[in-house]
Order: C-alpha cells, then sequence, then structure tokens
C-alpha cells in the first residue's frame, strides 16, 4: 500500500469522496471474492486493477478514508472451503503494480531512496542489476520439503494462511517429489507458479460448454479451479505445469559435498532451483541497469503472445538478496520487487457526457465523451454507442462508471456499465427525440436498427455530404478537409455541393485558416475535379448502399445519370440484372432520384459542366474505341506529376484499358514517375522497366 508520507495536513475528504471510497470497497471486495474464491470474477482483470487503483489512490490523498475492510488491507482472498486450511511459514504477499515505464522508472527512484542510493539531482542513478521474469497468469504455490522430500503444497489463501493441496499438487509432473540434494536441510519452501498451458484452458472450456457449466474466465481461474478439484485425478488429466522462482531456506544453511551453495542472489536462486529438480521459466533474464529491464520488457510485448501459457507483464526483482532485505516489505509487498503490466485492453471510465453525431445520412450515432484512459497503448475519450438499442441494452445513466475496450486496431466500445458504481439519482440516457443539429424531429423506421434525421437541409447532413463529395475515392479534392467545411457552412458560404464551384480564392483567402496560396490551390482542385469520371462522381452524390464498387458497376451499365434515373424510377429489373445489385439498391436509387433535391442537384451539377456521363470516345480518333488501346499494359505511379493527381492518372490509364499496380516488377510496362519518385524508381531502372514522365504519360494517352 502507497502510505503517504507525513506533510502538511490533507483537507477533510468530502461527502462523495467517502461515498465513492465505499462504493469501490464493497465493489471490489465482491470482486475479489468472486475472483479469489468462487474462480469465476464479476469483471476483467484490467477493470479490477483500475478501481483498485482509484481506491489507492483515494486513500493515499485522504488517509481517513482508509478502512479495516479496504481490499488495500490484505492479500487475495480468503480460502476455499473443502480443503483444511494452513498457516503459511513464511507470508505470501502480493506485488506491486507498474502500468508504465514511468511508474517502474518512479519504483526504481523510491527503491534506490529506500537503500539510501539515490543519486544527486544533476546524477543518472546507480544501477542495480535486476532479474526480469515473464508474470504468468498462474496461481502461486508454496511447497514445503523436509529433509528433501514434498510434505505440503498449499494455495497462497490471504498470504497468512492458504489452502493444503498437497495431493492435487503431486499430479504436477515439473514438481519434484523429492529434491535432488545429498544432504537437503530439515526445512526449505519453493514457491513459483502453477499454470495451465493455452491448449488445456481451450480443452477444460470446451468441455465445461459442453456441460452447460459457467466457462472460466481466464487460465489462471482455470488453475485456481483445477487446484481445488476434490478428485487428484481429475487434476492429473489436466496436465499442470510449474515454474519455480523463490527460495527459502534455513538460516544460515550451508551446502555440503557436491549440493549448489546457498544462493546470494535471485539469478543464483534461479540456478539453484533448476539444478535440484524444478523447471525454471528459461525466459528470465539478468539485467545489468534499469535501461535493460525496459528493453526486455519491450521485447516481450508481442513474443509473450507466441508463448502457449498467458503472462500479463513482467516480474522485476532487485537481484542481490542482501539488498531484498534491507529494502523490506509494505504491508502487501516487496519494496524490491514489482509487476509491470501490459497496457490493457480494457479499463474503467467516468462518462462524461453522451453527444449525438449526425451522419451524411442523416443517421444520428451516439457517441460516449469519457475521461480519457490509456487502452492498447493509446489514449481513448470516446466511442460509439451505435444505436438506440445499443444505449438501451446498456442501459446507460448520467455519470456512470462505464467498462470500455479496445482490442489490437479495433475502434474502442463501451462494454458495459458497472450499474453498481452509479450516481444516487442518476438519470437514465437516451437518444433525443428531435436532431440536435437543426431541431427537425427525428425518425426511426419499423424494423430499422437506424434513427435519422431527415430534413436535407440539416447542416451536419450537408457537412457530411460535402466530406464525401471531395473524399478519395469521389471527386478527390484536395486540401478541403473537415474543419474548412465545417467553417464554409457555418459561415453560410455553402448550402449545397453546388455552391462550392462558386467559392472563388479571394473569398476564401479572406478565411482565417487559408493562405492566398491554399486558396488558389484549392480554387484549382475544384475546377479539376468538374473533369472526374462518371463513376466518381455517382460515388460522391452519396446514395445509399452506392459505394465505389457499386458505383462502378451501375456506371458501366448505364453510362449516364439520364439513363441510371429512367431505370431507377421506371424498370428497377433493369438495375437487379446487374451481377451483385439487389432490390436494396435498386429501391434506394428509386427513392433518391425520385427526391426533387436529388432532382435539383443534378441539374446543378450539370450547368456546372459535369458530364454526369461516360466521355464520348474522341471523334478525331482513328475509329477504335479509346477505351482499349492501352490494354494489356500495366503501369505504376511513383511521386509527384505536376498537374494530375495520383487517381486521376489513375483514372486515364483505366478509362484507356491500362491497369494501375502498387509495385513494379518485371512485367510492369510503365513506371510514370513525378518529383520525389522513391524506390520504385530505382527498382524500375534496375530491372529497365521504361519510365515515363507525366508529358510521356500524355503521349501515350493521345495515341492509339
Ligand atoms: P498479482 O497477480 O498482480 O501479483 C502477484 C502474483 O504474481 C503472485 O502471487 C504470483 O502468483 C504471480 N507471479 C507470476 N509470476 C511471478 C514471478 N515470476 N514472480 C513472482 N510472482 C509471480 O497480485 P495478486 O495479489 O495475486 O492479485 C491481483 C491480481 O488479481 C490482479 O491482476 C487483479 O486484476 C486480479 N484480480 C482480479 C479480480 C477480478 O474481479 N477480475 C479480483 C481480484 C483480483
Amino acid at each position: 500500500m502507497n502510505v503517504p508520507e507525513s506533510g502538511p495536513a490533507a483537507p477533510q475528504a468530502s461527502s462523495a469522496q467517502h461515498e465513492r471510497a465505499a462504493e469501490l470497497r464493497r465493489l471490489l471486495n465482491r470482486a475479489a471474492h468472486a475472483y479469489y474464491v468462487l474462480d469465476a470474477p464479476l469483471m476483467e482483470d484490467a477493470v479490477y486493477d483500475r478501481l483498485y487503483r482509484e481506491l489507492l489512490d483515494l486513500e493515499t490523498a485522504q488517509p481517513e478514508l482508509l478502512s479495516q475492510d479496504s481490499p488495500s488491507q490484505r492479500v487475495g482472498g480468503s480460502p476455499a472451503e473443502g480443503f483444511s486450511s494452513v498457516r503459511h511459514r513464511i507470508g505470501l504477499l502480493s506485488l506491486d503494480n507498474a502500468f508504465s515505464v514511468e511508474e517502474l522508472e518512479a519504483w526504481y527512484g523510491r527503491l534506490l531512496k529506500v537503500l539510501d542510493r539515490a543519486a544527486a539531482a544533476d546524477q543518472p542513478p546507480p544501477a542495480l542489476a535486476m532479474v526480469c521474469e515473464l508474470k504468468i497468469d498462474g496461481n502461486a504455490l508454496a511447497l514445503s520439503y523436509e529433509h528433501g522430500v514434498l510434505v505440503r503444497a498449499a494455495t497462497r489463501g490471504d498470504g497468512e494462511q492458504g489452502e493444503e493441496i498437497t495431493a492435487n499438487v503431486r499430479t504436477i509432473a515439473s514438481v519434484p517429489l523429492r529434491l535432488e540434494l545429498q544432504d537437503p536441510p530439515a526445512w526449505l519452501e519453493v514457491r513459483g507458479e502453477a499454470l495451465i498451458p493455452d491448449a488445456t484452458f481451450a480443452a477444460i472450456n470446451a468441455e465445461r460448454q459442453a456441460r452447460g457449466e459457467a466457462l472460466f474466465a481466464n487460465p489462471r481461474n482455470a488453475c485456481a479451479g483445477t487446484l481445488r478439484q476434490l478428485d487428484p485425478k481429475v487434476v492429473a488429466s489436466r496436465r499442470l505445469d510449474f515454474f519455480a522462482y523463490t527460495l527459502h531456506l534455513p538460516e544460515g544453511w550451508t551446502a555440503t559435498g557436491a549440493d549448489p551453495a546457498a544462493p546470494t542472489s535471485q539469478w543464483q536462486v534461479l540456478q539453484w532451483l533448476a539444478a535440484v529438480g524444478f523447471r525454471v521459466n528459461p525466459k528470465a533474464t539478468l539485467c545489468p541497469d534499469l535501461a535493460a529491464v525496459e528493453t526486455f520488457f519491450a521485447d516481450w510485448q508481442e513474443r509473450r503472445k507466441g508463448l502457449d501459457y498467458a503472462t500479463d507483464g513482467v516480474v522485476v526483482k532487485l537481484d542481490d538478496l542482501r539488498l531484498q532485505d534491507e529494502a523490506g516489505f509494505t504491508q502487501k509487498a516487496p519494496r524490491w520487487a514489482i509487476a509491470l503490466k501490459y497496457a490493457a485492453e480494457e479499463a474503467p471510465s467516468h462518462l462524461l457526457r453522451l453527444v449525438m453525431q449526425v451522419g451524411r445520412t442523416g443517421v444520428v450515432t451516439p457517441v460516449a465523451e469519457f475521461e480519457p484512459v490509456p487502452l492498447a497503448g493509446t489514449m481513448v475519450g470516446r466511442a460509439t454507442l451505435h444505436n438506440a438499442d445499443r444505449l438501451a441494452e446498456l442501459d446507460l445513466h448520467a455519470g456512470d462508471t462505464i467498462v470500455v475496450r479496445k482490442a489490437g486496431e479495433i475502434i474502442p466500445e463501451v462494454v458495459r456499465v458497472l450499474a453498481e458504481l452509479r450516481p444516487a439519482g442518476a438519470k437514465p440516457l437516451q437518444l433525443p427525440d428531435v436532431c440536435p443539429e437543426c431541431g427537425s424531429s427525428l425518425v426511426r423506421e419499423a424494423g430499422e436498427a437506424a434513427t435519422r434525421c431527415v430534413n436535407s437541409s440539416c447542416p451536419a447532413i450537408l457537412r457530411g455530404s460535402l466530406r464525401h463529395w471531395v473524399s478519395k475515392g469521389a471527386l478527390d479534392v484536395d486540401g478541403l478537409g473537415s474543419k474548412l467545411i465545417g467553417l464554409l457552412v457555418d459561415r453560410g458560404l455553402v448550402r449545397r455541393i453546388a455552391d462550392l464551384y462558386r467559392l472563388d480564392g479571394a473569398l476564401l483567402a479572406s478565411l482565417d485558416r487559408l493562405g492566398e496560396k491554399s486558396a488558389a490551390n484549392l480554387v484549382a482542385a475544384l475546377e479539376a475535379s468538374r473533369r472526374q469520371s462518371w463513376p466518381r462522381q455517382l460515388f460522391g452524390l452519396g446514395i445509399h448502399h452506392v459505394g465505389e464498387v457499386n458505383a462502378k458497376a451501375l456506371a458501366r451499365a448505364f453510362p449516364s445519370a439520364a439513363q441510371l434515373a429512367s431505370a431507377a424510377t421506371e424498370s428497377a429489373e433493369l438495375i437487379t440484372a446487374i451481377h451483385g445489385i439487389g432490390a436494396e439498391i435498386a429501391q434506394s436509387l428509386q427513392q433518391w432520384f425520385n427526391t426533387a433535391a436529388n432532382q435539383e442537384l443534378l441539374k446543378d451539377l450539370e450547368t456546372l459542366g459535369f458530364s454526369l456521363a461516360s466521355e464520348p470516345p474522341d471523334p478525331a480518333s482513328s475509329g477504335e474505341p479509346l477505351a482499349d488501346h492501352l490494354a494489356g499494359q500495366t503501369f505504376v505511379l511513383t511521386g509527384t506529376l505536376p498537374s494530375l493527381s495520383r487517381s486521376q492518372a489513375q483514372a486515364l490509364i483505366e478509362a484507356a484499358g491500362g491497369k494501375v499496380s502498387g509495385s513494379v516488377s518485371k512485367k510492369t510496362s510503365y513506371v510514370v514517375a513525378g518529383d520525389e519518385a522513391g524506390s520504385k524508381l530505382t527498382k524500375a531502372e534496375s530491372l529497365g522497366v521504361a519510365v515515363l514522365d507525366e508529358a510521356g504519360l500524355r503521349q501515350l494517352l493521345a495515341a492509339d
């Protein structure tokens, strides 16, 4: 436990702090019982750890909040019933946790202070050797040997008393029943971690599922459950493993004969244990200083995923046993060791507010904003709640404590609410009845999950449509980001897509975020976008269900907006005849083309010079359709071309029947290189592939 150093008296804790501490104590105690005694956790470990840390922080800041029933006052859980409980000769403590390298460094700083070795402010901290061991997600066992023979095995329990499970531990093949010592002491104790390999864990859960029993949440709970099996045969069948890491020898014991000498460091302890017959985790490493510890920790971040057992961090132990003695213990844990944990993918947080996002199709998405928490290596403060149903399912209330998850690259989500920590009288949260942007009534169609704003001039919908219109796969307008779009809409300068094309450089340059040069570039980019191909224009319209692929297929079958509109409104079967296009899309097209505002939009675009159709073949060309003369040729684009964007160049090549690929090989016909062309150009030169500049490409496109 972190005991505050005596200093100026802290102000009295507020009643809200008293209440929060009491809630946390209740919840954590219930969770610890479920976890340690029932082997059926109520919450994720990372969530438990974070709430536990919150309680510790409260107790440290306000020592009056500390009470006897606080989980910070004890180790683990009480022994389970069904086994006789035994008192440990030497208490089995817990480990303090560090959740970041900064916390590890703070621990090291405290350790140096306790050992009276803190460096002067301008000096680097002195280096102490430390042993790094993987923190295996198993269960600590205490094994007593008398005259070299295993006589008793016990779980950690509450650290003072554990359960006696000797018969079960005898079934673990890697626990020696007799030590390889010629002259063993009358008594010694070895501690280590019993574990269940991942494959066995999966098999146990599969069996439990088949029997309709509750599943174990993690290998540690499965291992604890197995160790508490009343039938040792079942334990034997589960093939537990054991890694030894701690040794207690009688004071003053010295080895005789060929027996290994009593260790003086943790590194020697591991070797001693291996020499007398224990399995010691082969990944343990002796590190000369803190930098080496940090490298070990970083190194195992990914590598641990390839092990066949679960680990959740690295245990860092001061190597020198004499210094360990000097550093001593807090009430719950040694000062000379720390468990450095890997970034959690789940954590609790406080809901700050629920905001509503209105997308370009009018769909209203509730988004939770919460106190930012580190998750899987990044700070996360927002998560989508998808729709009204998910919101109701979560039963979210104002001020709730929520559990947030971000596994790997996945988008953050709110997993559930910890209703036990809900403030009294908190109001339930729901989707509003009216659009937060324009105030018009929201609509939810029967059978649809989404709630929508159907006001087509809603500024949120307009912003979304503009963002989509200028996006990469659509009209690909460089220099028109979300912020600028927001500004143009807010100032009333853009009320529809067509307005973008009426903006002039001087007006744009007068906006605070744009210089003259960027304003001119933007006008040029908008100008160039008028020549984008029909499939891109169609995709840019943002019709529901018409993504890039469908837009291409539709544009191929209907070479103009007029043809597509007449099919959509009069003969839907022509549309559904296209491979991959179904009734839902046909219906969406019909609705779109029947909407007056959309007909207006098409007219607007035509007036602005958009083709809304595939370009007709060039009448000056020699009869053969242009679309084929680069057929069979593969191009690779690299660097910045003087006037064409990558996607424009790609569109021109594809329109002439050529293919564009991302990498250069012997089969590449041409590499088109612009400014700052990189390795692709070098590779083309080394393979002898023809290299073109933009002018060369244009010549090729014009030739037939
Ligand atoms: P701990 O697991 O953080 O650390 C101590 C334990 O680490 C030791 O007892 C030992 O079993 C293990 N360990 C693994 N490798 C080791 C090594 N090389 N050297 C030394 N020890 C090693 O602390 P704890 O007090 O056992 O329990 C806290 C843990 O239990 C936390 O991770 C917490 O999330 C979890 N817990 C979860 C819930 C829940 O509801 N999910 C409830 C209570 C506790």
